[in-house]
């Protein structure tokens, strides 16, 4: 290895079989929505910082700590995308989107940056595939998104999921809740963790993410934001729960859930695969009717969720299970005559050309060897070439399976090797 480089601690390198799977996953994800009428948008994966920054909300965890930031040539304050939507709401009103019928419902998939403390399951690149839909406050939207999500982990092969739903009502719900939260954590005070204490003032919703035993008992009996929605935030939710259970999807309400970032209101949701443990997180979502004002947008409603592609393959790989197709070879050239070889790798292009996968020895093997290298392959045929059939212009095509041999001519060799794929032969 060439001495001082390797990959950046927190991403991965992308082997072909794990690349396979993630371009079936994104290939899933992207017939289950376009299915449901959701377009394909893609974003910059880099933009002003003030992005993120004025939507994510500065006391969220991914602004104060997570963006990756750097000035460029032009001195201007960028940062890498550590999450789409706040990209694509700007898309959507940068392009004039609200003028189309409403809801614009898009999809993305990429790669997004955090920097994050690495272990299994958590990154500094990551892959999210993510879904929006702007410009409707229809509560339908909001289970149809949750049921597609669910749809995409069934059809993966992961079943067990657990999804966990909220609602922290509309912004001025929040500032009198936010009151008798801070003075119920004030009033405990010695009993919970500096952590407790820090996110008082910074974000005291996250309070309830603490993760010191003593402290969460004491948040356990807090006041919940639940209890404090509006009327309307409060009809909302029970619609969005109607459209659920009409679906039969299972879930579980959990009043502490607020998600880390600052934009979110009325429904939030989070779906995970408890199995994988510490980050079992694998997608995660929320209404955020307010995003579009802070970005300098008219009043737009808008619904959204993200799922991480690593985490979503971890929990496949620790079932054995793979998203991908099985790679298939279709045929493997065996040739044992050097003088054979420019004119048979010839007609291996053309039969590629004819949707023919095929490759031939590249590493100058021994007759075994070849014909182990065709096995390994899972070619279902093989193209014999040696010393006699080049001196009479054939080759022999052997069936993996049935062990089958046909001299075939070379001229007609392609023409042979495509009506075999195409179960003419
Ligand atoms: P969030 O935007 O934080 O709600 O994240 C949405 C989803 O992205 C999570 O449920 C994870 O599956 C995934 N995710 C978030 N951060 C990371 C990370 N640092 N590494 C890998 N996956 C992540």
């Amino acid at each position: 290895m060439a001495e001082g480089f390797q990959a950046p601690r927190g991403t991965l390198d992308w082997l072909p079989q794990r690349s396979a799977a993630r371009r079936a996953m994104i290939e899933r994800f992207r017939q289950i929505f376009e299915g449901a009428g959701y377009g394909e948008a893609m974003t910059p994966i880099f933009e002003d910082k003030a992005l993120f920054a004025r939507t994510a909300g500065e006391s969220s965890e991914v602004v104060g700590k997570e963006m990756y930031l750097f000035e460029d040539q032009g001195g201007r304050e960028m940062a890498l995308r550590p999450e789409f939507t706040a990209s694509i709401v700007r898309l959507y009103l940068e392009n004039g989107l609200s003028r189309d019928p409403q809801p614009v419902r898009l999809w993305s998939a990429g790669n997004c940056y955090r920097f994050a403390a690495v272990q299994r399951g958590r990154y500094r690149e990551f892959t999210q595939v993510n879904a929006e839909a702007i410009g409707s406050d229809d509560p339908a939207i909001d289970a149809e998104l949750i049921a597609l999500q669910l749809r995409w982990f069934e059809s993966l092969g992961l079943d067990g999921l657990e999804v966990r739903l909220n609602t922290i009502g509309d912004r001025a719900d929040r500032e009198p809740y936010l009151d008798q939260l801070r003075a119920y954590i004030d009033a405990h005070s010695s009993e919970v963790d500096d952590e407790v204490r820090r996110q008082r003032d910074l974000n005291p919703l996250r309070a309830f993410d603490t993760k010191d035993p003593a402290s969460a008992a004491i948040m356990a009996d807090a006041p919940k934001i639940t209890d404090a929605v509006s009327d309307e935030a409060a009809a909302h939710f029970a619609a969005v729960r109607s459209f659920l259970d009409a679906r039969g999807v299972n879930y579980t309400l959990d009043p502490t859930l607020v998600r880390g970032l600052d934009y979110y209101s009325r429904t939030t949701w989070e779906i995970s695969w408890p199995a994988l443990g510490a980050q079992s997180g694998i997608g995660g979502g929320g209404r955020y009717d307010g995003l579009a004002e802070l970005i300098g947008g008219a009043p737009t409603p808008g619904v959204g969720f993200a799922c991480g592609i690593e985490r979503v393959l971890l929990a496949l790989e620790d079932q054995d299970r793979s998203p991908a197709p099985e790679r298939q070879m279709d045929v493997f050239f065996a040739i044992f005559c050097d003088a054979a070889r420019p004119r048979l790798h010839a007609l291996m292009d053309q039969a590629r050309a004819r949707g023919v996968a095929a490759e031939a020895d590249l590493a100058g093997r021994a007759v075994k060897g070849q014909m182990k290298q065709a096995d390994r392959i899972g070619a279902a045929l093989t193209v014999v070439c040696g010393d006699d059939e080049w001196a009479r212009s054939v080759c022999v095509v052997r069936s993996m399976a049935s062990g089958e041999q046909t001299e075939v001519s070379l001229d007609e060799l392609v023409e042979h090797l495509h009506n075999a794929k195409m179960g003419t032969a």
